[in-house]
């Protein structure tokens, strides 16, 4: 699908997806920490759907219940709903294109904090691997003799780059000695899986980056946000899956912890 050029009003663009007809599985257990889900709140999130949220009794974090399939997210964010719903939002056209400025001030801050925290300094990276690297702007920043850019939404990211999935394939095992996983876990409605295959593509003395917008701060539910991490929950997190944060970095409401693996 092309990248939309317009923004579409919020109400009409709510109106024209029929959410409420997708499929919602209820979650059992916490997606964190395996505690059972308990009960649920409705409320009516950003966008003004109504849904069901989750609060985990044993780690508090918040995540929708009942929830559509990791394959409708998918579809979601390859179709271009979300940036036209986040568009509308704004009243101001939100896409590949307009974003690139702020994902390469991000990029340049993030290298250069990463390249801080690590001796020696990686020069240049071998290979890069960015899970929900949208444009591969991001990557970019960084020097890398090699890179891969996976983002659902094909038609945003680079020629090149390995195109419309956030399947991590065989050939990516082991391979990278920097995963980023930039602003992207939140989206994500399986955080521990999800991350478990992101650290297997880690070479052995590889690094994983992973940051959040920190709900303590925001308590903000939207639909693109499936899982809504605080510091504490993030870091539970990481640590369940097998990585030891060995720096953190906060900048506005955003958390980010640099990861290595914990044997
Ligand atoms: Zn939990």
């Amino acid at each position: 699908m092309p990248v939309e050029s317009r923004v579409i009003r919020l109400d009409q663009s709510i109106e024209s997806w029929e959410y409420s007809d997708l499929p919602q599985d209820w979650v059992e257990w916490c997606p964190v920490c395996g505690w059972d889900s308990g009960s649920t709140c409705l409320t009516t999130e950003r966008y003004g759907l109504s849904v069901g949220v989750s609060t985990c009794a044993e780690c508090g974090f918040v995540y929708f219940n009942p929830q559509i399939s990791p394959e409708a997210y998918l579809a979601f964010y390859a179709s271009g709903k979300y940036r036209e719903l986040v568009s509308g939002h704004h009243g101001r056209l939100i896409n590949a294109e307009t974003i690139k400025p702020e994902q390469e001030a991000y990029g340049k801050a993030l290298c250069q904090f990463i390249a801080e925290e690590i001796r020696p300094k990686p020069s240049p990276w071998s290979l890069i691997l960015d899970v929900g690297g949208s444009t591969g702007t991001v990557s970019r920043q960084f020097p890398s003799e090699d890179r891969i850019v996976v983002d659902p939404a094909s038609a945003e990211i680079p020629h090149g780059a390995i195109e419309g999935t956030l399947e991590l394939t065989e050939k990516m095992r082991g391979v990278a000695d920097l995963v980023l996983c930039c602003q992207m876990i939140d989206h994500v409605p399986e955080p521990s899986a999800f991350l478990i295959d992101a650290m297997g593509c880690m070479t052995q003395g590889g690094y994983l980056w992973i940051d959040i917008l920190d709900y303590a701060t925001t308590r903000e539910i939207k639909i693109d946000h499936p899982s809504n991490f605080t510091r504490p929950v993030l870091e539970r997190l990481v640590w369940g899956v097998g990585l030891t944060p060995i720096a953190d970095r906060a900048v506005d409401n955003h958390i980010g912890l640099l990861c290595k693996r914990s044997t």
